[in-house]
């Protein structure tokens, strides 16, 4: 049975910084990452991850771009440009972090990728056991700890269960049509879904004729993937107006946005990371700053002799916030304009933070002053009146019980 420091289960953006980060560790553990082979249809395709980081970042080498400008359209056809200094907007793709990640995995002693399908985590006393199946044979790796990030089942207690969802192309144009100098982050001239949700176009240019696009929306549940396609194209050819275009590669995805409380342990050493482990900020899908931020965190506990237990992923009054917004959504209470709104009234600096989770009670109340009070006072009331019983729940915190 092979033995290791630190199982990472799962070779997405969570085990991949978790499995960087714990290597960088001078002396540090010996770390398995565990991941399907690429037959697997658990195994997500190419994606691309973007996060704000201010100063130089570990990947900066592996960058596809970044920008230190972003601009937001609002729905009557404004356009504002927000520079985002100190910070830099970086796109990186899935593909080359994996492959730089486990290269170093490769040259660090004692550690290694497994290939296989984790099929059951049992704890055991001081240690836990991680039974992986592969080309039909299973084996059994022996670990410290585990760090998972298989996806499961949405937790139950949601009081507002959204998902963002969304379908990206990436185009090459026949004559220049985007501005390389900045990203779209949100451009609501698009048409916006029937019933409840909202939805926005979202622009990466790598230069001026090659962008990825994508048509994004906060809505209750995700669409058949033919029902992006027209709105995309509509989005590319009547407000973007690029004329011929070829389409070279798409990507999709369905990002849960919900208030659920997310338990970060399945046993005293089996710890979930990532979007299992609630690393998804429920306001806004992001989550790769945050599994970076947790993975630094942990390594550093490891280098002065600790637990590898990830820290909480957000401050509680964070996910309170994001309740508040995420009811408000869902309601048709905000839609547009509070997001045009929120970078327009505020430093961008601060929205950024805040967006990431790495905010201040003084600039989040800075945010809330100029946020809209009466939808937002009635989703409070909403969430304090019918769900008081949740509320305790989402602050309870299973990770505490963690030696
Ligand atoms: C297309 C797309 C684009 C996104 N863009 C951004 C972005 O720009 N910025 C941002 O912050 N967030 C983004 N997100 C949201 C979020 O950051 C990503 O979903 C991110 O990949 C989540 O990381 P994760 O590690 O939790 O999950 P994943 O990256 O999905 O990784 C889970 C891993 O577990 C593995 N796995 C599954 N089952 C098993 C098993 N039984 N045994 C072993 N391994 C298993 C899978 O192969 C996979 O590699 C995006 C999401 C999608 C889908």
């Amino acid at each position: 049975m092979r033995s290791v420091d630190i199982a990472v289960i799962g070779a997405g953006a969570a085990g991949l910084a978790f499995a960087h980060h714990l290597c960088a560790v001078p002396g540090g553990p010996s770390v398995a990452l565990v991941e399907p082979d690429r037959t697997d249809p658990r195994r997500p395709g190419p994606r691309t991850w973007c996060y704000w980081e201010t100063g130089p970042g570990a990947f900066d080498d592996l960058l596809t771009a970044s920008w230190d400008h972003a601009d937001v359209w609002s729905a009557d056809g404004l356009r504002t440009r927000h520079p985002l200094g100190p910070s830099r907007y970086k796109m990186l793709r899935s593909d080359h972090l994996a492959d730089a990640v486990l290269g170093r995995l490769a040259r660090t002693p004692g550690s290694g990728r497994v290939t296989g399908t984790v099929t059951r985590v049992r704890t055991r006393p001081g240690h836990a056991e991680v039974t992986v199946e592969h080309a039909g044979a299973s084996s059994t790796l022996r670990a410290g700890w585990v760090l998972d990030s298989r996806p499961r089942p949405q937790p139950p207690g949601g009081r507002t269960n959204l998902v963002q969802h969304f379908e990206g192309w990436f185009v090459r144009t026949e004559r220049p049509a985007f501005d390389p100098a900045a990203p779209l982050l949100m451009d609501f001239r698009v048409p916006q879904p029937p019933g409840t949700g909202l939805a926005f176009g979202y622009l990466l240019p790598l230069d001026d004729r090659n962008a990825l696009v994508e048509y994004t929306v906060f809505g209750r549940a995700p669409w058949p993937r033919p029902a992006y396609h027209q709105p995309l194209a509509a989005y590319l050819c009547e407000v973007l107006r690029v004329g011929d275009y070829q389409v070279t590669a798409v990507e999709a995805g369905a990002v849960p946005m919900t208030d659920a409380p997310h338990p970060r342990a399945d046993g005293a050493r089996h710890l979930r990371i990532g979007t299992a482990g609630g690393a998804v900020r429920p306001a806004t899908g992001y989550s790769f700053a945050t599994s970076q931020r947790q993975a630094r965190a942990t390594a550093r506990a490891v280098a002065a002799g600790r637990p590898p237990v990830p820290p909480r992923p957000y401050p509680r009054r964070h996910l309170l916030m994001d309740a508040v917004v995420l009811r408000a959504l869902d309601q048709g209470r905000i839609g547009p304009d509070f997001f045009t709104r929120l970078f327009r009234a505020n430093r961008t600096a601060n929205v950024l933070r805040f967006l990431d989770g790495t905010s201040n009670p003084a600039q989040e109340l800075a945010v809330g002053l100029r946020s809209p009070l009466r939808p937002m006072l009635r989703s409070c009331l909403d969430l304090a009146r019918h769900h008081l019983g949740s509320a305790r729940a989402q602050t309870a915190d299973p990770a505490t019980e963690v030696p």
